[in-house]
C-alpha cells in the first residue's frame, strides 16, 4: 500500500460539481488500496474575493486578522469535500492547518513552516479514513495565532505533509495537464513537459509560472519529495518534477520554458552621488522595509555630474513602503528624486542547457527586436535570462520568444477550468 498526498487547487474545487468530481477521484484512489491525504485550496477565487472585501473595509488590514479571514476559505472547501466523500460511502475527516500540525513562524501572510507534526492525520489514516487538510494555513506556537503561508501556499502544505508522512508521491491537481513550456493561457502553442528538474522549475516559479509555488518546489527539493503536477479534469499523466542526484546525467534542453511576471514595479533612484557606500546606504534603507528586491541596474555616471541612476524591481505591493522609506532619508542619501513605474513586465527564459550553449542571449534579443519590443533591464543567472519590457508587451514577448526557441507545439494546449486570476 502506498501513501499518496493529493493537492487540489481552487480551480479544481470551484463549485459543488467540482467538489463532487474531486471526491470521486479521491474515493477511486482510496479504493485502489492507497492511503490518501488530501490538501485542498479555497474554492475558485475565494481568496482573492476575501482580499477584495477586506480592502473595502480597511485599506491596510492587520496581518493577524487578514490571516484569520483568508483561512476561512480553505475551511469551507475542506468541510464540503469531506461531506462529498462521505456521501460516496467512504469515511473522511477534515483538519485545519493547526490540527494537522503545520507549525510556522509568526510572520502573517508569509509564514514559514518550522515543524510538521501530523499525528492526527496519521491516526486518521490508521483508522482507515481519508484525511483532508486545509492548505495554505498554519499555527504559531509563540503567539498561539493562525498564519498563512503566502499566495499559492497550499502547494507547500502538500509537500510538507508528503515529507513528514514519508509519502510515495505528492500529486498537485490543477486546471491544466501539467507544467508547460509557457502559461497555456497566454501561449496556446505551449507544450506539456513530461519531466522537469526541480532546479529549472524553481527558476520558472520564481519568474512567475504560478503552476507551482516556489517554496513548495524548494521544500520538495530539500526533502526529496517527488511532485507530479496533473489535471483533475482527466486521467492523463502530468509532469514529474525530478530531483536528479549528484552526478546523474539528465537530458537538458537549452530552453525548457518561458515565464512572465506582471506583479512587479520598478523604482529608479535618480542622481545618486557616484561614490563608494551610496548603494549600500540606499539598499540598507530598502532592506529595512523587508521588500524583496529582484533586478538591480546601475547606469554609468556622467563625468560632468558624478552622479548615476539606480533602478531596481520589487513586488508592486512593496513599492509604496519603499518609496516612503527612501523619501524619509533622501537628504542623507543625497539623491535627487525617485521615479516609480508600475507598468513593467518581466519575461524569463529558463533552461539548464544554457550553461553549455552559446548564443541564447542573442537569439532572445533578436526575437524581441523582430517583434519591436524594447528591453529596459536585463539580468541573468546560470540557467535563466530575464528582461523587463513594458507590461502591455510581455504576453506578445512570451509568444515570440517561445516560437523563436522552437518550443511551439502543433496542437493548442487545453485549459480545463479556472479564471487565471
Ligand atoms: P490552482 O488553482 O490549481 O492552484 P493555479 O491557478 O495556481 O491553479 O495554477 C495553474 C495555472 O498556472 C494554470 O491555469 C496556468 O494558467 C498557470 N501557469 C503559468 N505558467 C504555467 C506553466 N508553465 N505551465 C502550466 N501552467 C502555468
Ligand atoms: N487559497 C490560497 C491562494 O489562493 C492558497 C492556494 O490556493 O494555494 O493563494
Ligand atoms: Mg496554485
Amino acid at each position: 500500500m502506498s501513501l499518496i498526498v493529493q493537492k487540489y487547487g481552487g480551480s479544481s474545487v470551484a463549485d459543488a460539481e467540482g467538489l463532487k468530481r474531486v471526491a470521486k477521484r479521491i474515493v477511486e484512489t482510496r479504493k485502489a488500496g492507497h492511503e490518501v491525504v488530501v490538501v485542498v485550496s479555497a474554492m475558485g477565487d475565494t481568496t482573492d474575493e476575501l482580499l477584495d472585501l477586506a480592502e473595502k473595509v480597511v485599506p491596510v488590514p492587520s496581518g493577524r486578522e487578514l490571516d484569520m479571514l483568508l483561512t476561512a476559505g480553505e475551511r469551507i472547501s475542506m468541510a464540503l469535500l469531506a461531506m462529498a466523500i462521505k456521501s460516496l460511502g467512504m469515511e473522511a475527516r477534515s483538519y485545519t492547518g493547526s490540527q494537522a500540525g503545520m507549525i510556522t513562524d509568526a510572520q502573517h501572510g508569509a509564514a514559514r513552516i518550522v515543524d510538521v507534526t501530523p499525528k492526527r492525520v496519521r491516526d486518521a489514516l490508521d483508522a482507515g479514513y481519508v484525511a483532508i487538510v486545509a492548505g495554505f494555513q498554519g499555527f504559531n506556537r509563540g503567539t498561539g495565532d493562525i498564519t498563512t503561508l503566502g499566495r499559492g501556499g497550499s502547494d507547500t502544505t502538500a509537500v510538507a505533509l508528503a515529507a513528514a508522512l514519508d509519502a510515495d508521491v505528492c500529486e498537485i491537481y490543477t486546471d491544466v495537464d501539467g507544467i508547460f513550456t509557457a502559461d497555456p493561457r497566454v501561449v496556446p502553442a505551449a507544450r506539456k513537459i513530461d519531466r522537469i528538474s526541480s532546479e529549472e522549475m524553481l527558476e520558472l516559479a520564481a519568474s512567475g509560472a504560478k503552476v507551482l509555488y516556489i517554496r513548495a518546489v524548494e521544500y520538495a527539493r530539500r526533502h526529496g519529495v517527488t511532485l507530479h503536477v496533473r489535471s483533475s479534469f482527466n486521467n492523463n499523466e502530468g509532469t514529474i518534477v525530478t530531483n536528479p542526484k549528484d552526478g546523474e546525467i539528465v537530458e537538458e534542453p537549452i530552453i525548457t520554458g518561458v515565464a512572465a511576471d506582471l506583479s512587479e514595479a520598478k523604482i529608479t533612484v535618480v542622481g545618486v552621488p557616484d561614490i563608494p557606500g551610496k548603494a549600500a546606504q540606499i539598499f540598507t534603507i530598502v532592506a529595512k522595509t523587508n521588500a524583496n528586491i529582484d533586478m538591480i541596474v546601475q547606469n554609468v555616471s556622467t563625468a560632468t555630474t558624478g552622479r548615476t541612476d539606480i533602478s531596481f524591481t520589487l513586488p508592486k505591493s512593496d513599492a509604496a513602503t519603499v518609496i516612503t522609506a527612501l523619501t524619509a532619508e533622501q537628504a542623507e542619501a543625497g539623491f535627487d528624486s525617485l521615479q516609480h513605474d508600475d507598468q513593467i513586465g518581466k519575461l524569463a527564459v529558463v533552461g539548464a542547457g544554457m550553461r553549455t550553449s552559446a548564443g541564447v542571449t542573442a537569439k532572445l534579443f533578436t526575437a524581441l527586436f523582430d517583434a519591436g519590443i524594447n528591453i529596459e533591464m536585463i539580468s541573468t543567472s546560470e540557467i535563466r535570462i530575464s528582461v523587463v519590457t513594458r507590461a502591455d508587451t510581455v504576453n506578445e514577448a512570451m509568444r515570440v520568444v517561445h516560437n523563436a526557441f522552437g518550443l511551439d507545439a502543433d496542437v493548442p494546449a487545453v485549459v480545463h477550468g479556472g479564471t487565471g486570476r
